[in-house]
């Protein structure tokens, strides 16, 4: 993976006490360097996938003998949700559980249930690749999940089987974001990840499916994540284009973000058949509004989906330390972030070594 990880020292203590002692009486929430809070968490529950999509986990270097996480490296449920009831008393509202696939964690409705009981107003979401969700949709809504991203990066099944690369069909995902709606997971949005030359052909017929049909649609800019997928500026669409061929056919009209810090860009057909987004990470970077942290599989807290470093949580996580220690800890990492990699990527920051999407979570 290539990653290197701060190993934080809660035994120097230096970071724990004032921050928690000044919340337990009431002090604000931690801000970071330009102003940002931490509302978001996305937890990465497994680094595994079954899919093997080229611009995430190509098979040349996720192949058969690929090391992944040992079982003791991993956070258990507890730790997981220990690490939640954290975040949200530094004001995190709303936790993403992603991977890898998450569906491949074994007993995730379980977890999903014990996070809805430990954080019962959090707003509780999950992202897949749809190919486990169909049978399990129900489960998942009735153990508290609110609502579920599903990713379908093309309608035409010789491309969408290409681009994940374990030939599995759109049918299926399509069957599994109708039984997301059924269960109750609405509004289900879909993720479709565009590249140029391999599926942006796809993205009026995209549009032209799911208009109408409730389902969201976000249209995503491929990115420099990681440092295994080969990315070239050439190969991104960038967002506004996006949306002028999808408009050419369905006029578009922008909507206003519904809160501060929302990663995509809200469009409505003109006409009144729904809405899209498009998230602009390469050509119209959101840094200075990220409120998002992520765990990775193995509990280290990164700041940015484009950090070559994270902090060791699971150190603390397994070493005794009181929860106010870890709280301490975690804002005093928020308070320093400085992150905007979006906002200085250049040709050769894109080839930097970065943590892996599977591993820190999409
Ligand atoms: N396995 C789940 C899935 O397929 O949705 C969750 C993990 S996946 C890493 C989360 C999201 O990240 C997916 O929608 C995926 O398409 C997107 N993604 C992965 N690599 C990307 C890249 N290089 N650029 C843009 N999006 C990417």
């Amino acid at each position: 993976m290539g990653k290197t990880v701060i190993a934080l020292q809660p035994a120097r203590g230096a970071l724990a006490p004032p921050a928690a002692a000044a919340r337990a009486q009431g002090a604000a929430l931690p801000v970071d360097t330009r102003g940002r809070t931490l509302r978001d968490l996305r937890i990465s529950v497994t680094d595994r996938c079954n899919f093997r999509c080229t611009y995430c986990m190509p098979k040349d270097v996720f192949g058969d003998d690929h090391a992944f996480l040992p079982h003791a490296e991993i956070l258990t449920f507890e730790e997981i949700v220990r690490i939640a009831r954290i975040f949200h008393a530094l004001g995190t509202e709303k936790i993403r559980l992603t991977g890898g696939e998450p569906l491949l964690r074994r007993g995730i409705e379980t977890l999903v249930a014990m996070l809805r009981e430990a954080v019962p107003g959090v707003d509780l979401t999950l992202t897949t690749n749809g190919s486990a969700l169909k049978a399990r949709a129900r489960a998942l809504r009735e153990a508290g999940l609110d609502r579920i991203t599903v990713s379908l990066d093309s309608l035409d099944d010789t491309t969408f089987r290409a681009m994940n690369d374990v030939d599995f069909p759109v049918a299926r995902v399509l069957e599994a974001i109708d039984a997301a709606e059924a269960a109750g997971l609405a509004p289900v949005k879909v993720n479709m990840v565009v590249k140029r030359g391999v599926n942006d052909h796809q993205v009026v017929d995209m549009a032209r499916h799911f208009r109408g049909s409730g389902r969201i649609v976000r249209f995503i800019e491929f990115m420099d994540v990681g440092s295994t997928n080969g990315w070239r500026m050439d190969d991104v669409i960038p967002s506004a284009e996006i949306v002028r061929r999808i408009s050419a056919h369905f006029p578009l009209v922008p909507l206003e973000p519904q809160y501060g810090g929302e990663v995509a860009q809200r469009w409505r057909y003109a006409d009144g058949a729904g809405e899209i987004g498009v998230i602009s990470s390469v050509t119209r970077a959101f840094c200075s509004s990220c409120t998002r942290a992520r765990l990775s599989t193995d509990g280290q807290l990164y700041t940015c989906l484009f950090a070559q470093q994270g902090y060791d949580l699971k150190r603390m996580l397994r070493d005794g330390s009181a929860d106010e220690r870890i709280e301490g800890a975690i804002a005093a990492i928020w308070e320093a972030r400085a992150d905007r990699y979006s906002e200085i990527r250049t040709a050769a920051t894109a080839k930097e070594r970065k943590v892996e999407m599977s591993f820190i979570g999409g």
